[in-house]
């Protein structure tokens, strides 16, 4: 028998609108008792005193190199990095080699994952191969375990495939998550199009590349009644079609990472390719625009686009490096500094952007925090400031260009499927 006694956390849970600080229980991996205070000799005592106790966090976005690169990321080393970053689930992009495009790799990703105190749950492919060609079998996905549907990484460009892969995932009640970028206006880019791009000589992608996916493909959903979910949104005129679809009462959701949140394309200036990314990194302008849509509800979810890369492949002239980088263990830390710490969210909304909300888009139950369920927690401080240090990364790759910044949030644990992940002061 595994006792864990966590003292005094400032518990805040959606589900249930809990926001109390009370001693928690946990015996055998399920709430035994929640109260003011508790005494349990046999239990191993954490003071979790100044630290908020939230249902486990959900990143709906992140990619993980296994099956076939997995010098970049493996199904350990991505987990694990879950797990310092405060995440107890993530969901996994199918641009795997081979693709997530079957039940095989799908189930081969659940089965090796299964002991993990970080659950993994596959997305899988709209199209065979992510070729954008024909339909990836999806009953057979769902079947398997998929959460969801995307090509990721490239955009479903053919509009009929789109309405067909709308109306098939929508039978399951499943929403198709685009990675908005018309491929002609993106073709040949490396960063935002606008003064910067100008000014530095990089060829650009324009906001209008994600703005006209995302008008269409809203169209879409419209007339097919379907689910539709905008990865990564990053430009003002995608949040605003989002806005007014919501307005519409559409099943249209979205989130937004926190690069995207965070930077802008002045940090190209410096030719760092851990600042190039896709969709790009745009301008202040839109970097408010995610701020406030944040804050009015019409942003749904923060989630990383966590993608490694090898050191030496990022290391190579701007254009040619690979876009994306690690987002995991600064996840928390840039939400609660550029979101709560200036006051565009409060804590129990943060805990909605990252744990609620993406689980409810991705249909997974609910986490409750009350006595008799499995315990499923989250524990950061939201006011332990420290510093970026890439190096002790628990992911196999160190692409961040947030090395050496200073963010006040912390991680500091996770506790799911039975086992607690402590990270030490
Ligand atoms: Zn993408």
């Amino acid at each position: 028998m595994s006792s864990y006694l966590f003292k005094k956390g400032h518990i805040i849970d959606p589900a249930t609108g809990l926001d109390t600080v009370k001693d928690v229980l946990v015996v055998d991996g399920v709430i035994a008792a929640i109260r003011d205070a508790i005494d349990e000799e046999h239990a191993e005592v954490f003071d979790l005193d100044g630290m908020v106790l939230a249902p486990g966090f959900c990143d709906m976005h992140v990619h993980f190199r296994e099956p076939g690169q997995e010098y970049k990321e493996s199904l350990q080393t991505g987990a694990l990095s879950a797990a310092a970053g405060g995440f107890t689930a993530v969901a996994c992009m199918p641009n795997t080699v081979p693709t997530i495009d079957n039940a095989e790799t799908a189930l081969y990703i659940r089965t090796k994952t299964e002991h993990f105190p970080v659950e993994v749950l596959p997305i899988g492919a709209i199209t065979k191969g992510r070729e954008g060609k024909e339909l990836a079998p999806m009953a057979e996905l769902r079947a398997a375990g998929a959460v969801a549907f995307s090509d990721d990484g490239t955009c479903v460009n053919n509009t009929k495939l789109l309405r067909i892969a709308l109306e098939y995932a929508g039978m399951f009640d499943l929403p198709v998550i685009q990675h908005a970028e018309d491929p002609y206006l993106f073709a040949g880019g490396v960063m935002h199009e606008g003064f910067v791009s100008t000014s530095i000589g990089l060829p650009g992608i324009p906001r209008l590349a994600e703005d006209v996916i995302v008008a269409r493909d809203i169209a879409v959903a419209e007339y097919v009644d379907g689910v539709y979910h905008v990865a990564h949104v990053s430009s003002a005129g995608a949040v605003q079609a989002v806005r007014s679809a919501k307005e519409r009462g559409l099943k249209v959701t979205c989130e937004v990472t926190p690069h995207h949140f965070t930077l802008t394309d002045e940090h190209v200036r410096g030719y760092n390719t851990n600042t190039k990314m896709n969709p790009p990194l745009r301008t202040r302008d839109d970097v408010i625009a995610m701020k406030e849509a944040l804050r009015d509800g019409v942003i749904d979810a923060i989630a990383t686009d966590h993608a490694p890369h090898a050191i030496f492949e990022k290391e190579v002239e701007y254009a040619h490096a690979p876009f994306g980088i690690v987002g995991l263990e600064t996840a928390i830390g840039l939400s609660m500094t550029e979101l709560v710490h200036t006051g565009y969210l409060t804590v129990f909304e943060l805990i909605e952007k990252m744990s609620t909300n993406p689980r409810r888009i991705l249909r997974l139950p609910d986490i409750r925090i009350e006595e008799g369920v499995p315990a499923n927690f989250t524990f950061f401080h939201p006011e332990q400031e420290w510093t970026v240090d890439a190096a002790q990364f628990k992911s196999r790759s160190k692409n961040t260009p947030f090395h050496g910044m200073v963010l006040r949030g912390r991680p500091r644990g996770i506790f799911n499927r039975q086992q607690l992940v402590w990270i030490a002061e």
